[in-house]
């Protein structure tokens, strides 16, 4: 089943006691959120039992921003699979572009944690996303292209069910820049023909795919209106929890409701250095 996402990567912001602060204030404002609408949080790794203590009994879900690509043993500095489902993950976001870009995360490393995290039940939620000269290059479809077939074409149907994506184009993210409905809708549209193709129309049309880059209050409603995109993976405005709550909102609230909320510049494409 489709499902509206939004879920903060938190990244590697706030201490443990600002980051329970956070989750807080999230749980309080839960009842502003509409029923059908799914908050995930995804903080540093050394939070998420103490996170996943005060997200206890809301609605909101618990995600670990990675995992290893090794079930178990003598890799130091490495946090299993296991070990994040055995504290109450739900999701692991898998693939994240600051992950492949300064952590040399190749495709078949995905391949490997993509695996462990099916097996132990947690929800990759899987990112894709061309850098800027790709997308200057009109690269940017073949980039994807590689990216979901290098590391999502080797599931089963049922493994493929339980996989989130989220299109995060590289020079949006953090950058204040954000794809156009436009171009954000035709490559969520594009993913879509791809699992479709591979897959099947059902699992396809199951598939919950969601847009990163800069999603604010102010870009959230116009990119989640679009058909085939079904809610964000928030950087910089999931620490802020009102910014997040209205951005969970965006699905529903009219544009006199985003007053006050902050906002930020709106797109476009990004020039060549
Ligand atoms: C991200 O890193 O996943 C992200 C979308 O960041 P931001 O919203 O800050 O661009």
């Amino acid at each position: 089943m489709r499902r509206k996402i939004v879920a903060g990567n938190w990244k590697m912001n706030t201490t443990v006691a600002e980051g329970v602060a956070l989750a807080k204030e999230l749980v309080a404002a839960m009842s502003q959120v509409p029923s059908d609408v799914n908050l995930v949080v995804a903080p540093p790794f050394v939070h998420l039992t103490s996170v996943g203590e005060a997200i206890k009994g809301s609605k909101i879900a618990l995600s670990a921003q990675n995992c290893a690509d090794q079930p178990k043993g003598a890799f130091t500095g490495e946090v299993a699979a296991n070990m994040l489902a055995g504290i109450g993950c739900q999701y692991v976001i898998l693939g994240h572009s600051e992950r492949r870009q300064y952590y040399g995360e190749t495709s078949a490393t995905l391949v490997a944690k993509m695996a462990l995290a099916l097996e132990n039940g947690l929800q990759p939620i899987y990112c894709v996303g061309e850098m800027k000269d790709e997308r200057l290059d009109n690269k940017h479809f073949d980039v994807v292209k590689a990216q979901i077939e290098e590391v999502l074409f080797g599931l089963t149907p049922e493994q493929m069910g339980h996989v989130v994506i989220a299109y995060e184009p590289v020079w949006a993210i953090g950058t204040g820049l954000t794809a156009t409905s436009e171009q954000a809708e035709e490559i969520h549209a594009f993913i879509r023909k791809l699992i479709a193709d591979k897959f099947g129309k059902q699992i396809a049309e199951d598939c919950t795919i969601l847009y990163g880059g800069s999603c604010k209050p102010s870009n959230a409603k116009e990119l989640f209106a679009c058909p085939d995109i079904d809610g964000g993976l928030i950087g910089g405005a999931s620490l802020k929890a009102a910014d997040f709550i209205a951005i969970a909102q965006s699905y529903t609230i009219s544009d006199d409701a985003l007053d006050g909320v902050s906002g930020g510049s709106k797109i476009i494409m990004p020039a060549r250095d």
